[in-house]
């Protein structure tokens, strides 16, 4: 247990915080309107993490859903939670989470943000994710202008090493690496926000069953730093091994990633044969589920000239988040499909013959795949996997399109032990005194399988359990002078 070597420090702040992305953002602000003095430490060039990729975040019961008469109810909504993780989750945690949200809408409101409540997948109910105007990165750029303002210390390409504890095993403060030079930075108060372990292969092979090297990873390389550090100190884990996994994924050209996620072209493994709803991956984050179960965990997305005309004339019908809207038209997938064929990852051919030769698979058993799904379609009734009539199109005009695709990941979730005052706890379920951790970098509120339900939910935990922590961490430094 690294304790602190005083003569070393030059630092000293109230509450050091670890990490500017989702968290660490919304605690500083946080903490420092609740009159703390703080110290942001990021170890990146910017501030942000992956929080500067999302687009939008959960909430219920927020000004913003009230005025769209949008009925989000918190007692409703953590019912959903609780009842998709079978009650593997700690209630209290989600509770307040899922209680703090709202107002959470409402200070970002106050901070000059603006949200429309989109549905994350058609006809949602009720409608939670917060989707903010401005691009990607302006929930960022808000809190990072709100920081300056706010006159916090800042110091970027900054990396935390360790918690430093006294003989108490209270918190003291952190041992960083900047420029070559370790300093100590002493504080009361601590709190971890450093976004997972995306990065760290050892760790993933570790803890993530379905991890290879293969999967695609959209997010950050984050390496756990936050997760080693909290359990070097004796923090207990809890849901370490989760992915937020999503897929098929196609790995190239945006445009045509969507069209492979579309509800009505066809998805074969590697032998050719169906294994799924393809409409369900409207809630994309189950159909990854099935597709890990296939052999080599790969598929391929297939469809015809007819659904290819229909994607650059009349428009998509799933799309992508807020970048690719339903509806939008994609005029420019033949020139992508013409390079990602020379790339090996995409198929243009006049027969389904060839187009199972490309994959591997027998030619009798694509032919015998295609035939029934088509005499589905001719029936409007898929006997297999009951796909919704309405996105039964048979694949019946050459030529024919196959785009291969492989299970992704966004980040990592899971790691370290809180309860729901965002408390790290040791491993008798006891707080370790000062220290606070909240982001994907804790357990307890997420399972194996994203809730779209509660979409959203996982910038929203971040900036929510950032919150919850920094009103935490001053109360405790304000008591323990
Ligand atoms: C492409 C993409 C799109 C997404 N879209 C959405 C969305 O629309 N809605 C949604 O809910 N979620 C979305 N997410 C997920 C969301 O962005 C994350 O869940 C959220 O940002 C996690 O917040 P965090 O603070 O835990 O981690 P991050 O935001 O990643 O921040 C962690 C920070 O800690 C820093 N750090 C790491 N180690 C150290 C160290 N030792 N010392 C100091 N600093 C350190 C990192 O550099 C980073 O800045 C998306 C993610 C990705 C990748």
């Amino acid at each position: 247990m690294p304790e602190g070597d005083t003569s070393r420090r030059e630092i000293e702040a109230e509450i050091a915080i670890v990490g500017g992305g989702g968290v660490g953002l919304a605690a500083a602000v946080t903490a420092t309107e609740n009159g703390a003095r703080v110290i942001l430490l990021e170890k990146r060039k910017e501030l942000g993490g992956n929080a500067a990729m999302a687009e939008g975040l959960f909430a219920a019961e927020s000004p913003v859903q009230a005025r769209v008469h949008i009925d989000a109810r918190r007692s409703h909504l953590f019912r959903i939670a609780m009842r998709h993780s079978q009650w593997k989750l700690n209630p209290r945690l989600v509770r307040a989470f899922i209680d703090k949200s709202g107002e959470t809408i409402a200070w970002l409101e106050s901070k000059g943000l603006s949200f429309t409540c989109h549905p994350y997948y058609p006809n949602q109910v009720p409608v939670v994710w917060h989707c903010y105007h401005g691009g990607r990165n302006k929930l960022v750029k808000v809190l990072v202008n709100n920081c300056q303002e706010l006159g916090i210390k800042v110091l970027k390409e900054t990396a935390v090493k360790n918690i430093l504890t006294d003989g108490a095993g209270r918190v003291t403060g952190v041992r960083v690496s900047a420029k070559g030079k370790e300093q100590d930075i002493a504080a009361r108060a601590v709190i971890i926000g450093t976004g997972g372990y995306a990065g760290n292969k050892e760790m993933l092979k570790k803890y993530c069953p379905f991890y290879t090297e293969d999967m695609y990873c959209r997010g950050l390389p984050h390496m756990g730093d936050g997760i080693s550090m909290a359990t070097e100190i004796g923090a207990a884990t809890e849901g370490l091994g989760i992915l937020q996994k999503g897929g098929p994924d196609f790995v190239g050209s945006r445009d045509l990633g969507v069209v492979a996620w579309e509800p009505n072209t066809v998805w074969v493994n590697n032998r050719g044969e169906r294994f799924i709803d393809e409409a369900a991956d409207r809630k994309r984050f189950e159909s990854v589920n099935a597709l890990l179960r296939q052999p080599g965990r790969v598929s391929y997305s297939l469809f015809d000239e007819g659904i290819k005309k229909t994607v650059m004339e009349v428009g998509i019908i799933s799309g992508l988040g807020l970048m690719v809207l339903p509806q939008t038209r994609l005029p420019h997938i033949d020139q992508d499909l013409k390079i990602e064929a020379k790339k090996g990852v995409a198929k243009i051919a006049r027969s389904w013959e060839e187009i199972a030769g490309w994959i591997g698979a027998e030619p009798a058993v694509l032919k015998a795949t295609i035939d029934e799904y088509n005499a589905y379609c001719d029936a409007g009734c898929d006997r297999v996997f009951d796909k919704e009539r309405r996105y039964l199109t048979p694949l019946r005009t050459p030529p024919y399109y196959a785009l291969k695709c492989y299970p992704g990941f966004l980040e990592t979730i899971g790691g370290i032990k809180i309860n729901h005052r965002t408390e790290v706890l040791d491993k008798e379920d006891n707080p370790i005194p000062g220290l606070y951790a909240g982001g994907v970098d804790t357990g307890g509120w997420e399972t194996d399988t994203y809730n779209v339900e509660l979409a959203g939910a996982t910038l929203g935990f971040s900036v929510n359990s950032g919150r919850i922590a920094a009103e935490n961490a001053v109360k405790y430094v304000r008591a323990n002078k």
